[in-house]
């Protein structure tokens, strides 16, 4: 039987809704809530990426807006900026659009970041908090894809992860994320010997690498679970994924497609963090 197609897009549509109505509500209360995404630099994709950012932040009824630092910038010109969104009140949310320009240090940067608007969670302070298990802002895409697993009432629990990819913002995050729902986890990179060996072995499979069609039908086994993080430009102008998605699409269980799986709901998910960013920090208050 065919994957059934796990539809991030609709997901995602579904979860800012919901938002728009959490968002109303602080209205209501006379807070509006905000965003800032700060880009440095011209890079065309990071371009299109905050454009999304920004147009989810105005269909659930919130204020997104973007600073823009030359490429040239200096990693304390940087912090400045950060300094000043971190003092502004009318702020909530803090993103520093990645990649950075050589010489800019992202641990650096994402430290600055006040933890409590840190809505990328990638504060020293929330992914510590995330180790712990303890609560805190969650990165986005690993965050939206447990959220996707939840929808489609897939439970990790006892299964076989394997996860491809160890950066910070997907692979480790999303493998401790599932660890904490009781799934066994095993990471690979590009010094694992043999890929296919392990992922044949997987339940559930996260390829988050960014090389078209890295996992072919052959490395997974038929009835797993896959999601697909990668996010390619073919020559051709067209996305692909990590998934060689026509190949496994026939014999997996579940698969995300690209695009339209794993990407909306890393917006989603950020708009999420936001919104509680705005319900804590109205929450605390003290004019209130
Ligand atoms: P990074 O470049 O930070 O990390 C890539 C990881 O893949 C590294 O851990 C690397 O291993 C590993 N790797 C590279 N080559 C191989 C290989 N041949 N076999 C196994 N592992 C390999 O990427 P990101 O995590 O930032 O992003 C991964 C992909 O996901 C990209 O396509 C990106 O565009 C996309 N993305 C999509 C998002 C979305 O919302 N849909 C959000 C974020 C990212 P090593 O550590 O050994 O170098």
């Amino acid at each position: 039987m065919p994957a059934t197609i796990i539809d991030g897009k609709a997901v995602a549509q579904r979860v800012l809704q919901q938002l728009a109505t959490r968002v109303q509500a602080l209205k209501e209360r006379g807070m509006a809530p905000r965003l800032a995404v700060v880009r440095v630099g011209d890079d065309s994709a990071s371009k299109v990426y905050i454009r999304a950012k920004i147009r989810a932040c105005e269909q659930v009824g919130m204020l997104g807006g973007e600073f823009e630092l030359p490429g040239d910038s200096t990693e304390s010109d940087v912090l400045r900026q950060i300094g000043e969104l971190n003092a502004d009140p009318s702020v909530h949310g803090i993103l520093v659009q990645l990649p950075l320009p050589k010489g800019i240090r992202p641990h650096r940067v994402a430290d600055h970041i006040a933890p409590h608007k840190d809505v990328d969670g990638l504060h020293v302070q929330n992914l510590g908090r995330l180790l712990q298990g303890e609560a805190g802002f969650r990165p986005c895409t690993p965050a939206g894809i447990v959220r996707l697993l939840d929808e489609y009432a897939i439970d990790a629990r006892g299964k076989h992860v394997v996860v491809v990819g160890r950066s910070e913002i997907v692979g480790k995050p999303i493998s401790l994320l599932l660890l904490e729902r009781d799934a066994t986890v095993t990471v690979c990179h590009s010094r694992t010997p043999d890929l296919g060996a392990m992922t044949r072995l997987a339940d559930i499979v996260v390829v988050a690498v960014g090389r078209p069609h890295l996992l072919k039908a052959d490395m997974v086994r038929p009835g797993a679970i896959v999601i697909d993080v990668g996010v390619n430009r073919l020559p051709s102008g067209k996305l692909a994924g990590d998934v060689d998605f026509d190949a496994i699409a026939p014999t997996a269980a579940y698969i995300t497609p690209v695009p339209g799986g794993v990407g909306p709901m890393t917006v989603a998910m950020l708009i999420q963090n936001t919104v509680e960013a705005a319900e804590r920090q109205s929450a605390i208050d003290p004019s209130e």
